[in-house]
């Protein structure tokens, strides 16, 4: 992904030429990118020999996960429509791990069919549930439990995880009564201790803490666990300023916690395989003047892509086609919805930009289709993927009749 003679190529192809077969809105994916990604992390990680489960709410997306379970992954789900597709994109269930605080009966009689590697639990409650379907079931089933471990992952408030005013995992004090409860149950196998801490984490420290954490209560437990779950949360460079986290580094912490427990090590991934694989294409509709600023009105909003309006995140804006001139006000990328948080980035410095001119929102890979909606009655973009100079699409535009 970059500029040639000033127009911007994603794997070859002209992002214009794009914008023009397969019209605007769309999530345009590098396979190329994302098999590098996956190559990356297992580089970076082979010390240690994980089994690494793709996050699946970071991309849903069956032709991409069916292309992540050939690359060696398997999936981290948390719903019962998640593990569909995951199973339906070829991915075993002996690489599937389930989470979430909410998994209803249905969904954890599902998992426990289907033999899934783990459900990692996150409430007494949840335990209880899943001991009565497998008594009935007569089957012994494989459980995680999660641990809160009051960490602070020092990321954005609204994707943290790991801290005990959060509703994820369950306290220390209730892990090791759980522990104790699940190994005398008739109907359980106690396999895995699972943690979460939160998502886009830059820095070592959070996870040098949860490790401590970590270390102190499963002494506490005295119990070898066959598999310790650490999540994912890895974070990615989306400003370019080559601040992401240090893989390397966090796998030699890792390897030393790991042979300390001799357990299997499972990591839950998702924007750092995805994120940076993905961009949005959209085009300018109108250029609006506005008191202090000019408002940059493109095809694209909040419901084709949230993370800005969610989360106040912030994602590279760049033109498709690179001008000399300098805009002498400052932009405001916003979509057409009404909602003032329909906004994805103010930009003091930008080059002139014209109505109908292409527009491209970075690093959009993860959490970025999958949280999509038909607000303001708006068709799901089209989603296609470049891979082995082929463009293929593998989610097709919605069309109004769909949604009315
Ligand atoms: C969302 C989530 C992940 C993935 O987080 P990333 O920041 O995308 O790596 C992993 N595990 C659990 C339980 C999650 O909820």
């Amino acid at each position: 992904m970059r500029y040639k003679s000033k127009k911007f190529l994603i794997d070859g192809f002209n992002v214009d030429k794009i914008a023009k077969t397969y019209k605007t809105p769309v999530y345009c994916y590098s396979f190329k990118r994302l098999r590098e990604n996956i190559k990356d992390f297992k580089k970076n990680f082979k010390r240690i020999n994980p089994l690494t489960c793709f996050s699946v709410k970071a991309n849903s997306n069956k032709i991409l996960l069916n292309e992540i379970g050939k690359l060696g992954l398997g999936a981290d789900v948390v719903s019962i429509g998640e593990l569909l597709k995951a199973l339906k994109s070829g991915i075993k269930p002996n690489k599937i791990v389930f989470s979430g605080v909410g998994k209803t009966k249905n969904e954890l009689s599902f998992a426990i069919e289907k033999k899934i590697l783990l459900i990692n639990a996150e409430s007494k409650s949840e335990i209880l549930e899943i001991e009565k379907i497998a008594k009935s079931k007569k089957r012994k089933v494989n459980v995680g439990i999660r641990l809160n471990p009051n960490t602070d992952a020092k990321t954005l408030s609204q994707i943290s995880t790991g801290k005990k005013e959060n509703k994820f995992g369950v306290s220390e004090k209730r892990f090791l009564e759980l522990t104790k409860y699940i190994r005398h149950s008739k109907y359980m196998n106690l396999k895995c201790l699972s943690v979460h801490i939160g998502s886009q984490i830059l820095d070592i420290k959070p996870y040098e803490k949860m490790l401590m954490v970590l270390n102190k209560i499963i002494k506490k437990t005295n119990y070898h666990f066959e598999y310790i779950d650490l999540g994912g949360g890895m974070g990615i460079d989306y400003k370019n300023s080559n601040k992401k986290l240090n893989l390397k580094k966090y796998s030699l912490i890792v390897k030393k916690f790991k042979e300390k427990h001799k357990t299997k090590i499972i990591f839950e991934p998702g924007r750092s395989i995805i994120g940076n694989s993905g961009i949005l294409i959209t085009k300018i509709i109108y250029i609006k003047e506005g008191h202090k600023k000019n408002f940059v009105i493109l095809d694209a909003a909040m419901n084709d892509f949230m993370r800005p309006a969610l989360y106040n995140a912030r994602h590279r804006i760049i033109p498709a086609i690179k001008n000399e001139s300098q805009s002498n006000k400052t932009y405001e990328f916003v979509g057409p919805i009404c909602e003032s948080t329909d906004k994805f980035s103010t930009n003091k410095k930008f080059q002139k930009l014209h109505e109908n001119d292409l527009i491209l929102i970075c690093d959009v890979g993860a959490y970025g289709m999958s949280l999509s909606s038909n607000y303001n009655t708006r068709p799901k973009p089209v989603e296609i993927l470049i891979k082995n100079s082929k463009i293929k699409i593998i989610n097709k535009r919605q069309n109004l009749k769909d949604l009315i």
